[in-house]
């Protein structure tokens, strides 16, 4: 709902302009799939750092935007104290709090918003029930009856109320899954389906140390895994905390080349 704003001089910014020729687009495609994300999910320009993965980002793009500070990552500072530190596996965008719409700012504006139409709907509502019974036409009684001149029945919900709150609440209320989108899209692949708890710490644990082939490359694997022990005692199938851990993916395919965020994880996490 809020929107992520663009400043039109960002095509002058200094720090767009620092970014080389070669990756300037896609790296500014970066930031501004990350800001709309940050926008939307209220994190107040707080990106985790499996954000930028999953919308299609590479680390090299990641990385011209903390050099030239577009973002933060942890352990590099910024003058600007309304910015903040970078968390450990985010990256904070410079000058949220300048420019977008912060977290407070929007809930308020919602609640604001939500209330006003509520109002509203309540007030079109009781007009429509005096002037005609037929915009309650699903109360059956009051139409067999005829009874149209009693005036609106105080215990009656109003009709928009009641829609409105179930949109305003809707995204809230969806579960959430504790887990990103590239560690399920694995998961579908991986035959055996037990302790992803244990699973998923094992993906988090060789994410951050950088060591982790692309999504696709994963999956390959797990696939190529399950054909291996297709047929076996389930209890022979490696759980998938142990098949992360011992880094099983290495028996399965050779690693593919380039391009990947994970093989530019890989290269990164070298430094
Ligand atoms: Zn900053």
């Amino acid at each position: 709902m809020p929107w992520f704003k663009v400043d039109d001089g960002l095509n002058t910014s200094k720090k767009v302009l620092a970014i080389p020729r070669d990756v300037r687009m896609e790296t500014v495609g970066l930031w501004t799939l990350c800001g709309a994300w940050s926008a939307r999910e209220l994190t107040d320009g707080r990106i985790p750092d499996f954000v930028p993965e999953e919308l299609g980002g590479s680390l090299r793009q990641a990385d011209e935007l903390v050099r030239v500070q577009l973002w933060h990552a942890p352990g590099t500072t910024c003058e600007h104290s309304e910015c903040g530190e970078a968390g450990p596996a985010e990256y904070v965008a410079h000058d949220w709090h300048e420019y977008q719409p912060s977290r407070a700012d929007t809930l308020a504006k919602r609640a604001d918003v939500s209330a006003k139409r509520s109002a509203a709907g309540a007030k079109g509502a009781a007009a429509r029930w005096q002037t005609d019974g037929k915009a309650m036409a699903n109360d059956g009684k009051a139409m067999a009856s005829g009874r149209q001149d009693d005036g609106p029945d105080p215990t009656r919900p109003v009709p928009i109320k009641t829609k409105d709150l179930s949109t305003v609440g809707e995204r809230d209320s969806l579960p959430k899954s504790p887990y990103s989108a590239s560690f399920e899209e694995w998961w579908k692949h991986y035959p055996r389906k037990e302790s992803k708890g244990d699973a998923w710490k094992a993906w988090e644990a060789t994410r951050k140390a950088r060591t982790m082939p692309a999504l696709q490359d994963l999956s390959a694997a797990a696939d190529a895994y399950a054909r291996k022990v297709k047929g076996d005692d389930p209890k022979f199938v490696k759980l998938p905390a142990g098949w992360i851990r011992d880094r099983k993916w290495e028996d399965e395919t050779a690693p593919a080349d380039g391009g990947g965020w994970g093989n530019l994880r890989a290269l990164g996490g070298a430094a």
